[in-house]
């Protein structure tokens, strides 16, 4: 039944991700933890997609399955039709902490996602990362060190660097957590600007409302403990792509449904507790 309906889903909508009851669990002092509990989701070719949720309730751990570094417990997971297996290149990832090698100059750690790409000269290495920090409003800062930096420009290079083997999912663990309200906004508008350009699909997770509404196509509204996908929201607004659309009807009636079920979530949550 759950396979019939992955293969209709992904035959109708050219889906890119297909997470068909995903389960994770862990132990953790004797105690088995349950992270995600059948989460059911799928990106399409393309698509921005936003997974919100409260700390805790298994968005790093879904990213981390995406990306292969971690595996799951049961469930199924399918990148363009195929079991992911592992980390590869058709993924590109990019974390909260930039952690970028500090010895290197930006455009070294661009080129050290390279390191392993056979057929490119160094020279042509060289000349990728710097095509790519351009990408990221980085030209001129090639030769920078990441002390150099600031948090904005680091994270900008954490980008470049995911993006230098043109994958086609990127994932976004809480990139912008660590910024500023301004460099975030910035940002923000850099990523969008770069989705246009690479027409990668993106998987980005947050706990800001505002952030999901105004990056994605649609989001996923996650409940935590276990972490469960509660609700999906497709957000069909028109968007100028600038800071007036967080003052539109339609943006204050997304915020107004997600905040709900956010809140809904909490009460059900207490109610547990009390009961
Ligand atoms: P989020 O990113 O939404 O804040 P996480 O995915 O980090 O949530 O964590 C989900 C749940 O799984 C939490 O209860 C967390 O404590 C637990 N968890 C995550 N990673 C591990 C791990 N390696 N070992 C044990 N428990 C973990
Ligand atoms: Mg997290």
């Amino acid at each position: 039944m759950a396979m019939q309906w992955a293969e209709e889903q992904t035959e109708a909508r050219g889906i890119m991700l297909l997470a068909n009851n995903v389960t994770k669990t862990f132990m953790s002092n004797k105690k088995e933890i349950t992270a995600l509990d059948r989460v059911h989701l799928y990106i399409n070719q393309g698509e921005f997609i936003s997974l919100l949720g409260p700390s805790g309730c298994g968005k790093s751990t879904f990213l981390r399955l995406v990306a292969g570094l971690d595996s799951m417990t049961s469930g199924s997971l399918e990148l363009n039709g195929a079991p992911i297996v592992g980390a590869g290149r058709d993924r590109g990832v990019v974390f909260q902490q930039y952690s970028l090698l500090p010895w290197m100059h930006a455009w070294e750690n661009v080129a050290f996602a390279l390191k392993k790409t056979k057929g490119l000269s160094s020279a042509q290495k060289k000349k990728t990362a710097y095509h790519f920090l351009e990408l990221v409003g980085l030209k001129g800062f090639e030769r920078h060190y990441p002390a150099q930096m600031s948090g904005g420009m680091q994270q900008r290079v954490a980008i470049a660097r995911a993006l230098v083997y043109r994958p086609k999912l990127l994932l976004m663990d809480e990139p912008f957590g660590a910024l500023d309200a301004q460099t975030r906004r910035d940002m923000q508008d850099l990523l969008l600007r770069i989705w246009e350009e690479e027409k990668c699909g993106v998987l980005f997770v947050t706990h800001d409302v505002d952030e999901a509404i105004y990056l994605s196509d649609r989001v996923y509204v996650m409940s935590a403990h276990p972490g469960r996908v509660a609700k999906e929201i497709s957000i069909q607004m028109n968007k100028s792509r600038d800071w007036n659309d967080m003052l539109t009807d339609d943006f204050v009636h997304y915020k107004r449904e997600i905040v709900s079920e956010l809140e809904r979530q909490k009460a059900l949550k207490k109610l547990a507790a009390n009961g």
